[in-house]
Order: C-alpha cells, then sequence, then structure tokens
C-alpha cells in the first residue's frame, strides 16, 4: 500500500472524501470540474453538506469520546423530519448522519429513508457493533455513499481497552462484513492513541485485508464542555515525526497567501446537534441558533458567527499565524481547537504547532526547530507536549496519517 499526502484510502479508486465535501477541506483553488463546484459553493454560500449528530446516546463508551449528552430532549422523529424537509429547501445535497451511534435511535431508518427519499447523498457513521444481518439490510437499502467505521485496534484487547467494550473488535468486523456482503463501500478510520500507535501497520494490513478504505488521524477533540478527557492519550511530538518519517511521503511546505484559509468553516457546512443547535462545525460549537426556534435557512442565512466567520476568517485575521515561522509547515490549524484551547477561534492551537514542528523536522532533520508565537506566549503557562491549555482543554491535531 503506497502511504501519500495526508489520508491512506485502500484500495486506490478516487475517494470523495478527498474531493474536500467536509468544511476542514484546505483548497484555496478549484483544481478540477468538482473543485470548481465547491468553490462555487463556497463562494456563494450554499449549506452544501450537514453533519447531523442524531443522539448522542452510544452502546460504547470510547476514552476520546467528545460527546456530552444534555439534559435537554433529543429531537423528535417529527421534529427531524420537518428539518429534513427544511434542508432539502435550503440546497443542501450531503448529508452526514452520526451520533453517539446512529442505531440507538429506535427512529433511525424512519428518519434516514425519509432522507434518502428526498435526494440527500447520505453519509453514515456508525460503529457497527449493533449491525444484524436485517439492519444491514435496511442500511444497504438506504444507498450510502459511504459508511464510517472506527476501528480502534487490530486486536481485541487494545480495541476493548480504548472503546471500553467487550469484544469490540470482532463485533465491528462482524458489522463491517455484513455492509460489505451488501455492497456498501466502507471506510474505516482510526484515531492513534498511545494506546493503540504500536498496532497502526497491523491496522492497515487488517484494512487492507478487508479491502476498505482506510485512514489514520492523530485528532484527539476537546470534549464539547472542555474537559481535558482524553490528553494523557495523545501522541507526543516526537512520536508524530517518527510517524512522518515512517510514512516516507515527501512534504512540500506552502507559502499561503493572507486571504487563504485554514479550512472553510462556515462557509458551505454546518453541524446540527440531537437538540437542534446548529453550529460551524463538528468542533467549532460556537451556537449559530436553534431549529427549535428558528428555521435552518434563517439561521443560515443571519448567524452573526456564520457571517462572521465568512467575512474575516483569512490567514491576514490570525495574528499569531499569519507572523508564525513555521506557518508554510502547518497543516492542522483547526478554528474550533483554537476557541476550545483559548476561547479564540482565531488562535493557533499548540498540538497544530507540535504537528507543524514535526513537519519541519522531517524537512530538516538537521535544523533547530523554531518555536511559534503561540507557543512563546504560553511557554511559562503550558509547556508544549500534552495540549494541556488555559482552559484545561486539550487540543488536537488534525493530522492524517497513511
Ligand atoms: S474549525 Fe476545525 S473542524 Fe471546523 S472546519 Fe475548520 S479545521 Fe475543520
Ligand atoms: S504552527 Fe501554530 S502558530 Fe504557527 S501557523 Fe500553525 S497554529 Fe498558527
Amino acid at each position: 500500500m503506497e502511504l501519500t499526502g495526508l489520508s491512506a484510502a485502500l484500495p486506490t479508486p478516487a475517494d470523495p472524501s478527498d474531493h474536500g465535501f467536509d468544511a476542514c477541506g484546505r483548497a484555496d483553488g478549484p483544481a478540477d470540474a468538482f473543485d470548481a463546484l465547491l468553490a462555487h459553493l463556497r463562494a456563494t454560500h450554499v449549506p452544501f453538506s450537514v453533519l447531523w449528530e442524531l443522539t448522542h446516546t452510544c452502546n460504547l463508551d470510547c476514552i476520546m469520546c467528545y460527546n456530552v449528552p444534555q439534559a435537554a430532549p433529543e429531537l423528535t422523529t417529527a421534529e427531524c423530519l420537518d428539518i429534513l424537509e427544511q434542508l432539502a429547501a435550503a440546497g443542501v445535497l450531503r448529508l452526514t448522519l452520526t451520533g453517539g451511534e446512529i442505531l440507538t435511535r429506535r427512529d433511525f431508518f424512519t428518519i434516514a429513508e425519509r432522507a434518502r427519499d428526498l435526494g440527500f447523498a447520505l453519509d453514515l457513521k456508525t460503529n457497527a457493533t449493533l449491525l444484524t444481518p436485517e439492519t444491514a439490510d435496511r442500511l444497504a437499502g438506504l444507498d450510502p455513499v459511504q459508511v464510517d467505521i472506527s476501528l480502534l485496534g487490530a486486536t481485541e484487547a487494545t480495541f476493548d481497552a480504548v472503546s471500553g467494550s467487550r469484544r469490540t473488535l470482532s463485533r465491528v468486523l462482524r458489522g463491517v462484513r455484513l455492509l460489505q456482503e451488501r455492497g456498501v463501500r466502507v471506510k474505516l478510520n482510526t484515531l492513534l492513541l498511545d494506546l493503540n500507535v504500536a498496532e497502526r501497520q497491523q491496522m492497515l494490513d487488517l484494512a487492507q485485508e478487508l479491502g476498505v478504505y482506510y485512514e489514520q488521524v492523530f485528532k484527539i477533540s476537546a470534549a464539547d464542555d472542555g474537559a481535558p478527557r482524553a490528553s494523557q492519550h495523545q501522541l507526543t511530538r516526537p512520536q508524530i515525526t517518527g510517524l512522518f518519517l515512517a510514512d516516507g511521503s515527501p512534504f512540500v511546505p506552502q507559502v499561503r497567501p493572507m486571504t487563504s484559509r485554514t479550512c472553510q468553516v462556515g462557509l458551505s457546512s454546518c453541524l446540527i446537534s440531537p437538540y437542534g443547535e446548529v453550529f460551524p462545525c463538528i468542533e467549532l460549537r460556537v451556537p449559530a441558533g436553534h431549529l427549535r426556534q428558528q428555521r435552518f435557512d434563517e439561521i443560515w442565512r443571519g448567524a452573526p458567527i456564520f457571517n462572521e466567520l465568512r467575512d474575516r476568517h483569512t490567514l491576514a485575521n490570525l495574528p499569531e499565524c499569519r507572523v508564525c515561522p513555521l506557518n508554510a509547515y502547518c497543516e492542522g490549524r483547526c478554528a474550533g481547537l483554537a476557541w476550545k484551547e483559548h476561547g479564540d477561534p482565531y488562535g493557533g492551537h499548540l498540538l497544530a504547532c507540535q504537528q507543524a514542528q514535526a513537519r519541519f523536522a522531517q524537512v530538516h532533520p538537521e535544523a533547530a526547530i523554531p518555536e511559534t508565537p503561540l507557543q512563546a506566549k504560553n511557554h511559562s503557562a503550558a509547556p508544549v507536549g500534552r495540549g494541556e491549555t488555559k482552559r484545561g482543554v486539550v487540543s488536537a491535531i488534525p493530522l492524517l496519517v497513511r
């Protein structure tokens, strides 16, 4: 398997997620017709892609889960069906349904089948442990573009240690096979932690053996309420550097214009929570509005946070990042993680700095690694390392490995 660039996909057919479908896409200019279409949708602020957390209930208890269930009731079936109509009317094309675990919602298929009838391109995220032949049949009937499933270890013991459950690996693999037998396109995703990084190659081999698309990431998201949930499991900078070197893919520093964006947050995608809240994205949970009080289109067009991000979220307005000596090596800055660390979506965040330093070390193995402005500012308060922050939040490195 060839490991190149920032994501790994097995086998080789083009992966639609490589086309910048998600808000994190860093493409600054159109490269082909599809990219040109996405650029147009972003420029005209069409809410092309919505990620919807249908529930925060889950049958697993993953160590790094960022969901924080609220006391408020989750959206009812009727509310969900009404929101689907609103999304369709607003121009949403790609709809990703996630949780929690989507299959813990008894009305999941009622919602998903209506979504399919409305013509959305459906992506589903499930842990796959609750799949049965019957639910796999019904899921295949939705004709999803892709089903994303987490692979958190190559052995039962490791997967169980991460997922807080029993026999998770065999249950996940059973679910994967049930979907594959029905022709559903499956993608496995691994969050590399100190607990499972030793099984990195075994997981790659397993994905290859299964013949599924596969991606490894380093991104530990802070919990929605800012709790330092998995800080002790974050990979260190030397570990990240080691993975870059082991990967062997060349990295080319990229000088970006001041008008460029580190991500596409707020332009053509957003997140809906199980309670009806609308946020710019899964990390940047600054409230934009509430679907129990406003219609989707009203929130999308009028929410101050969306309009501000559309107008201002460029490199020129990131005070630390624009003068950073490593900004040409920085591929992991995330506005949401900066916000979780410092309360400022226009800041940098320490683990993105570590990632940039790891890239610098990859390209210049003999050179001293520069300190970033953010690290200099935090030097005495938060030594570069595990991502402890002013808010006690662990940030994440949205770093994809192959
Ligand atoms: S803020 Fe972070 S999670 Fe949100 S779109 Fe940007 S990079 Fe992605
Ligand atoms: S390395 Fe840190 S300070 Fe520099 S551009 Fe990236 S996030 Fe900003």
